[in-house]
C-alpha cells in the first residue's frame, strides 16, 4: 500500500514539485516536437520551438489542443510512438459528439493504474479491501482504469461492469464488497434499489464509494452516503489524459488532488485563452508530461472549475481542483442566462427530491421554453392536485432564486424517468441553432 501513498512526491514542497514538472515538461515538449508532426506544425505556426520552454511559465507559449484537434487528427494523428509500441486503445464516451480515441503504451497504462491506485488509497483503501468495479468496461475508461488501480493495490477486484443491478447487489452482499466504484448516477440508483429491497446501511458491507466520470453535487453525495451508509469520494479524469485518476479526493474532501507529477494543470479564460491566477474560475487545461503514446500538451478540457494550491490538512501538497460544475458545453444558455444542470440538481436535493430529473429546452415563437421534469420520491408521492401544485410552486421558486429565470416544473411519478447505468442524460435540447 505504501507504494501508492508516496509522501516524497504527494507531499513534496511547491519548489520540489515545480522542479519535477519543469524537468518533465522540457523533455515532453522535445518528445512531441520530434514525434508528433501535427503538434509541431501548431508550434511552428506560433513561432515556438522546444528551446523556448525552460520553465513552467513558458507553458503559456505553447499552443492549445482542443477536442476539434483530436477529431481532426482521428485516429492516429497524435501518436507519439510507433503504433507497434502501443498495447491498448480507449475512446471517449461521446457524450458531446464524435468520439475521440486515445492510445497507450504499457508504460502509459502503468502510470494510469498508479494514479487510480493512489485514488483508492486516498479513499481509505488497502490490499484488504474488496473492490467492486461497476463502471462500464470496454472502450470507456472507467471500468478498466479503476480495475487496474484496484489490482495494483492488491484489492480483491470484482469486474462487475455496469448494469444488471440485481446481480450487482447480490455480489456486494455475497462477496462482501467494501469499496464500490461507479458513476454517481448509478450509485444513486443502486442505493435506491437497495432501500426498496429493504436493506439498511448495516446490511451493506460497502464502506467507501469512488464515484466520478460526471458532474454531481454535494447534495447528491450526502444522499448516497446516508442511504448506503458509506463515505463517497469523487474522482476525476478524461480519456484524453488516460481516464479516471487524473485527480482524486482525499479524506478531507475539499477538492480533488491532481496527480501533479504526471499532469500540469492551468486555468484559462475560455474566451481569451489567457491564463488566470490561482483561485479564479475558468476552463481547466492539462499538459500530460509522462505519457508517451498520446502526449497531449495544453489540452482544453472545457471543464469549468478553479484550482487551490493551499496545503491540504491530509498532508498532500498536490494542487486541488474544485468539483467541476460541468463542461462549458453542458452549460445551457436559456433566455440569455447560463444554466448548469448541476445547479438544478442542488435545488432539487435541497428540497428533498432525488437526482432523478430531466431538463427539456425548446424554442417557441423565438422564446426559449424551459421545462424541468422531476420525480417525486415514493414518500412524497401523491395524486392530490393541490399538494402537487404547492410542491411544484416551491420548486419553481427555488430554481428562480438559484438561476434567476423561471422554469416550468412538472412533478412526475416515482421511477418514471429512465435510470442510467453510466453517465446520466439530463438534458434534452430541442432548439435548432
Ligand atoms: P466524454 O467527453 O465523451 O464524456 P470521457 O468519458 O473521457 O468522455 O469523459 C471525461 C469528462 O467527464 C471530463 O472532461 C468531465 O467533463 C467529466 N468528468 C469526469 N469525472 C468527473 C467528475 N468527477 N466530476 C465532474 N465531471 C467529471
Ligand atoms: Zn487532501
Amino acid at each position: 500500500m505504501e507504494r501508492y501513498f508516496q509522501p516524497e512526491i504527494e507531499c513534496a514542497s511547491r519548489e520540489e514539485l515545480t522542479e519535477i514538472q519543469t524537468k518533465k515538461l522540457i523533455e515532453q515538449v522535445k518528445h512531441v516536437w520530434e514525434n508528433v508532426p501535427y503538434y509541431r506544425k501548431k508550434m511552428e505556426e506560433k513561432g515556438v520551438t522546444p528551446d523556448d520552454i525552460k520553465s513552467l511559465d513558458d507553458l503559456a507559449k505553447l499552443p492549445f489542443l482542443s477536442k476539434a484537434d483530436l477529431r481532426e487528427s482521428y485516429p492516429y494523428g497524435l501518436l507519439g510512438v510507433p503504433l507497434k509500441d502501443c498495447v491498448r486503445i480507449h475512446s471517449t464516451s461521446g457524450t458531446t459528439g464524435k468520439r475521440v480515441v486515445a492510445y497507450y503504451t504499457q508504460g502509459d497504462l502503468d502510470l494510469w493504474n498508479d494514479c487510480c491506485a493512489r485514488a483508492i488509497v486516498a479513499a481509505g483503501g488497502t490490499e484488504d479491501d474488496v473492490c467492486q468495479i461497476a463502471y462500464g468496461y470496454g472502450l470507456f475508461t472507467g471500468g478498466l482504469g479503476l480495475h487496474g488501480g484496484s489490482e495494483k493495490l492488491g484489492c480483491l477486484t470484482i469486474p462487475a461492469s455496469s448494469g444488471n443491478t440485481d446481480r450487482q447487489i447480490m455480489f456486494i452482499k455475497d462477496l462482501g464488497a467494501t469499496i464500490l466504484c461507479c458513476t454517481p448516477s448509478y450509485a444513486a440508483y443502486l442505493a435506491e434499489t437497495m432501500k426498496e429491497m429493504g436493506m439498511s446501511p448495516e446490511d451493506i458491507p460497502v464502506k467507501a464509494g469512488i464515484f466520478g466520470a460526471e458532474a454531481w453535487s454535494e447534495e447528491m453525495r450526502r444522499d448516497i452516503e446516508t442511504t448506503m451508509g458509506i463515505k463517497a469520494y469523487d474522482i476525476f479524469g478524461l480519456t484524453e489524459l488516460s481516464g479516471p485518476g487524473v485527480a482524486f479526493e482525499c479524506s478531507k474532501q475539499k477538492g480533488m488532488h491532481i496527480n501533479e507529477d504526471h499532469f500540469i494543470a492551468e486555468i484559462i479564460d475560455p474566451d481569451t485563452g489567457e491564463v488566470l491566477p490561482d483561485g479564479s474560475e475558468g476552463e481547466l487545461v492539462f499538459t500530460s508530461v509522462d505519457k508517451k503514446a498520446f502526449p497531449l500538451l495544453r489540452y482544453r478540457t472545457r471543464d469549468i472549475c478553479s484550482l487551490s494550491k493551499e496545503k491540504c490538512s491530509c498532508g498532500r501538497t498536490f494542487v486541488r481542483m474544485a468539483k467541476p460544475k460541468g463542461r462549458s458545453d453542458d452549460m445551457l444558455i436559456i433566455r440569455g442566462v447560463n444554466v448548469f444542470p448541476s445547479q438544478i440538481e442542488t435545488v432539487l436535493l435541497n428540497h428533498g427530491y432525488q437526482a432523478n430529473y430531466q431538463i427539456i429546452v425548446d424554442r417557441v415563437n423565438n422564446t426559449d421554453t424551459f421545462d424541468v421534469h422531476v420525480e417525486m420520491t415514493p414518500e412524497m408521492f401523491t395524486d392530490k392536485v393541490s399538494d402537487i401544485t404547492r410542491m411544484q410552486n416551491e420548486l419553481v421558486a427555488g430554481l428562480k432564486s438559484m438561476l434567476g429565470i423561471k422554469a416550468k416544473v412538472t412533478l412526475v411519478a416515482p421511477k418514471s424517468i429512465t435510470r442510467s447505468e453510466g453517465k446520466a442524460v439530463r438534458v434534452i435540447d430541442k432548439r435548432k441553432f
